[in-house]
């Protein structure tokens, strides 16, 4: 089947009992046993859920895994996944991810004395010097949050293997519909499902997936034990916002390019970072290994003044650190979503206040357009 296909026909296909053609959500926490010394299919709903279950079937699919995981949140699986680990052991961690993601990585793995260290990702030969005995395990994002700067897969797998590393990769800003890190070698792929997966801006969610029945154990009793699973009601719409994820990336990616070549034209604008640009640094890499330069874009005013004013003049964006949805959003990295960076460590991943970050949702074009000509040509 091709990829938008699957998008309709894998795990919620309905309910076998009624027809039903949507999974019914199961609101419901426990399940009758047929006898006291004989559980059914399902229990209690920490452990599983028939709506949870759906869901988690699709992803799985969807990602070319056999087993899927969905929790509360995309950090809830973030931080089930880090908890992998225990005391003792040295998790390598790109320096370009999402702000909760280095939160987590930097302020609370080292209280349960797992060492962290942040590396430049994009060059293989720095994973490889900073691999000590005692490393287990590498997290990765690509395209990354927020300067689209794109990591090998395949040859961060191989590095990984050949060191007997797990390796973790953040999916969310290109979907498995764009990228399936699983099938260049990546053991574990984690998704924020509250971005592009949902869609609409209007339910948290996070989801795991892995094709090593090892690692699917593990992560089913650290999805049980934290217990920060996702509710069925939430299932069921990230389930429902999985089948329109074709026509909505498909549009907001022709939608972006156009923009970004845009932008590249406007001397108001002093960078612009997007994969699918001619120029952008990792482009070959990236074409190998995804399927689109997916929709996010950043780009960079010449001094702070001009940047603030251009981003409160916008009128068709929310201002909101999130992504992926149905309106465009506009943010500022510095501000919003990676305050969690040390001011040295946002210096030298030149994370300023010049630096804008783009969503681009399903309005039309010429609207976007419109609108960021004229906060361009007032600020
Ligand atoms: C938003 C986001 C997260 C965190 O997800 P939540 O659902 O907000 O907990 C993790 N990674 C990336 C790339 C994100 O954009």
């Amino acid at each position: 089947m091709e990829r938008g296909t699957r998008l309709i026909h894998t795990g919620s296909e309905g309910d076998p009992h009624t027809g039903a053609v949507s999974t019914p959500i199961y609101q419901n926490v426990i399940f009758s046993q047929p006898d006291v010394y004989a559980p059914g299919e399902w229990e209690y709903s920490r452990l599983g859920n028939p709506t949870r279950a759906a869901l988690e079937k699709s992803i799985a699919v969807l990602e070319g895994g056999r087993y899927g995981f969905a929790f509360a949140s995309g950090m809830a699986a973030i931080a089930a996944a880090f908890l992998m680990f225990g005391s003792g052991d040295h998790v390598l961690v790109s320096r370009d991810v999402y702000g909760g993601t280095f939160g987590l990585a930097h302020r609370l793995l080292p209280r349960y004395g797992i060492q962290v260290q942040f590396v430049d990702a994009t060059d293989p030969d720095a994973v490889r010097s900073a691999i000590q005995a005692h490393t287990r395990a590498i997290f990765i994002e690509t395209p990354s949050n927020p300067l689209m700067k794109i990591t090998d897969l395949p040859a961060i797998a191989a590095l990984a293997k050949e060191h007997g590393l797990l390796t973790m990769a953040d999916n969310t800003f290109l979907t498995p519909y764009l990228q399936r890190p699983l099938e260049a070698g990546i053991d574990i792929v984690i998704h924020s499902a509250t971005k592009y997966l949902g869609g609409h801006s209007d339910c948290l969610a996070g989801l795991v997936v892995t094709d090593d029945p090892k690692l699917a154990r593990e992560f089913h009793h650290l999805q049980v034990s934290l217990g920060a699973v996702l509710g069925p009601q939430d299932s069921w719409i990230i389930a429902r916002g999985l089948k329109t994820l074709k026509v909505r990336l498909e549009q907001q990616q022709q939608t972006a390019g156009r923009l970004a070549e845009w932008l590249l034209t406007r001397p108001e604008i002093t960078t612009v970072y997007y994969p699918g640009l001619a120029a952008h640094e990792g482009r070959e890499i990236h074409f190998r290994q995804a399927d689109g330069p997916g929709a996010m874009l950043a780009f960079r005013l010449p001094d702070e003044e001009k940047a603030r004013l251009f981003v409160n003049r916008l009128r068709l964006p929310v201002i909101a650190s999130s992504l992926g949805a149905v309106e465009s959003i506009v943010s500022m990295p510095v501000l919003m979503s990676h305050t969690s960076l040390p001011e040295e460590m946002q210096r030298e991943l030149t994370l300023d206040r010049c630096l804008v970050r783009y969503s681009v949702g399903l309005e039309d074009f010429s609207d976007l357009q419109a609108d960021l000509e004229q906060a361009l040509v007032g600020s």
